[in-house]
């Protein structure tokens, strides 16, 4: 298929560390867009979930705060973004990590006539990570990320946004394995920052600030590379 220029759907790629904010921002951009959020933790997490053959593969290595294996996460991500309602737009979410990917990426992209609109790097620093780390949760009704010190749900602990009371915080978001996903990130993922500014679409933000001036920073740049 051959995408008219006119019509080409934006595509976005969030880059950053585990605990930047890629998945907050994503679906704040996602409404804000009408783009859609593709988190390719959240596909594994549902594929491990439902036990099927890739989610039976993925899971000791996710459990260890490793990375997935690319040719699992290269066909889970394929499959989604064949997808309807990925025609206006997307926006990767923990997609591309590694170099193989992002050329997997660039490939597909090729072969529908898209190109990449815009990667975003989250810029933070490592030490804060952990913090923001061990005091995420997700509302289990809609998905909205909350944290117990900056973003908290509702006093009686449920969804402000569905009212939803079940909250579940993810196996992998403990102390121990966040340092080995910083670590997977610092050696795998990192270099496709480079990668990116090679490529000319990267755009870095600073993530350490307030939720919502980091919104504000990342709908600009995004409003700046979709028309
Ligand atoms: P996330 O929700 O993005 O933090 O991802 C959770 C976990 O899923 C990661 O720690 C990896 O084990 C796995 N994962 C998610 N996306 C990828 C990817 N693009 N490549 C390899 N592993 C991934």
């Amino acid at each position: 298929m051959t995408v008219d220029v006119m019509t080409r759907p934006a595509v976005l790629i969030l880059l950053g560390p585990p605990g930047a904010g890629k998945g907050t921002q994503a679906r704040m951009l996602q409404e804000k867009f009408g783009l859609v959020q593709l988190s390719t933790g959240d596909l594994l997490r549902a594929a491990v979930k439902a036990g099927t053959p890739a989610g039976k593969q993925a899971k000791a290595v996710m459990d260890a705060g490793g990375l997935v294996s690319d040719e699992i996460v290269i066909a889970i991500l394929n499959d989604r973004m064949s997808e309807e309602d990925c025609r206006n737009g997307v926006i990767l979410d923990g997609f591309p990590r590694t170099t193989v990917q992002a050329k997997a990426l660039d490939d597909m992209l090729r072969s529908t006539g898209q190109r990449i609109n815009a990667a975003i790097s989250l810029r933070v620093d490592d030490g804060a990570m952990v913090e923001r780390i061990s005091g995420r949760s997700t509302c289990a009704g809609c998905g909205e990320g909350y944290h117990d010190t900056f973003k908290p749900p509702l006093a009686d602990g449920s969804c402000a946004k569905c009212g939803s009371t079940e909250l579940t915080r993810r196996a992998d978001d403990r102390a121990e394995t966040v340092a080995s996903r910083l670590e997977a990130y610092h050696a795998q993922t990192a270099p496709l920052i480079a990668y990116y500014d090679a490529a000319g679409v990267l755009t870095s933000v600073d993530a350490m600030a307030a939720i919502d001036k980091v919104a504000g920073d990342m709908a600009r740049v995004v409003g700046s590379v979709m028309s």
